[in-house]
């Protein structure tokens, strides 16, 4: 279902024009304006759900069902040397759509365009921190 100011919502309508990639009835794909590198796509379900957690079991499975096929399309054509998938909820985790996206980027190289920044604290957590952490998180999934 369309949502009201939703700008990926208007370009499944076709009110904004978009460069599409890929289409059926689950799925749109099409070229992210920013194209962050060249060939950067975006990947949105055609029923509107802000971000993962909104996101029902079946949206989420016929959304991901695509994606292997969109990033080898990316692949193929323009032969990056990597390819990152990524997806962004809420704003403090740089969600500025919120209709829920997979960022499809080919990567080429360092300057490349896109980097990412991980800060290794394996240090500061020990194997039984780690299990009492993961029975926190497996216990409320389970509850
Ligand atoms: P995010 O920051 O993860 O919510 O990503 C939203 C993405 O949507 C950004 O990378 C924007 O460049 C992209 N975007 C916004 N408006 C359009 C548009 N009209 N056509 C294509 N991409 C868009
Ligand atoms: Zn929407």
């Amino acid at each position: 279902m369309s949502h009201n100011d939703c700008i990926f919502c208007k370009i499944l309508d076709g009110e904004i024009p978009s460069a599409k990639v890929y289409e059926d009835e689950f799925v749109y794909a099409f070229l992210d304006i920013s194209q962050v590198t060249k060939g950067h796509t975006l990947v949105i379900p055609k029923t509107h759900t802000k971000n993962i957690y909104e996101t029902p079991p079946e949206v989420a499975r016929e959304l991901f069902a695509r994606v292997p096929k969109i990033a080898s399309g990316i692949k193929d054509v323009y032969k990056p040397i990597g390819m990152n998938l990524l997806n962004n909820n809420e704003e403090p985790a740089d969600q500025s759509v919120f209709h829920l996206h997979i960022h499809v980027i080919p990567r080429y190289g360092d300057g490349d365009g896109y980097s990412s920044n991980w800060t290794v604290h394996t240090d500061n957590y020990s194997s039984e921190d780690l299990q009492q952490m993961a029975k926190e998180i497996k216990d409320t999934i389970e509850s």
